[in-house]
């Protein structure tokens, strides 16, 4: 799964690069899944990894796609993160290492979490049914 980071620039665009590869984060609301409320499954934009679904989604006004939990736990892998002068947890892509974004203990239950995730980081599946 060693992926050519080469590779990677022709085949994301600038922006998924960028948020996936150098850490980095989209403006708040500008998002493309921000207020997606359609049934389906988010997967890793760089592996197509499944990660996230509708089901776990919820909407928490922060301006980022937020899940109170990952679809498949063990497709994703967190960290500690104390860049930008704060202690931060780090969600990554278990498969690819890809970034995609945060996890924060503000959640609604039944986990009290928040997982603040890119929309660039994710590729989005509607489900059959809709
Ligand atoms: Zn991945």
């Amino acid at each position: 799964m060693s992926q050519n980071k080469d590779n990677l620039k022709d085949k994301l665009t600038p922006e998924e690069y960028y948020v996936t590869q150098n850490h980095g984060t989209e403006p708040a609301f500008s998002g493309k899944y921000d207020s997606n409320k359609m049934s389906g499954t988010y997967h890793c934009v760089v592996c197509g990894s499944e990660i996230f679904s509708s089901k776990e989604k919820y909407d928490s006004g922060s301006g980022w796609p937020s899940f109170f939990q990952p679809s498949v736990e063990s497709n994703i892998e967190t960290q500690e993160d104390r860049s930008a002068g704060m202690v931060r947890t780090e969600v990554h892509c278990n498969n690819c290492k890809a970034h995609l974004g945060h996890v924060f203990p503000d959640g609604p239950q039944p986990t009290g979490l928040r997982y603040c995730i890119n929309s660039v980081s994710m590729d989005f599946t509607p489900s059959e049914e809709d």
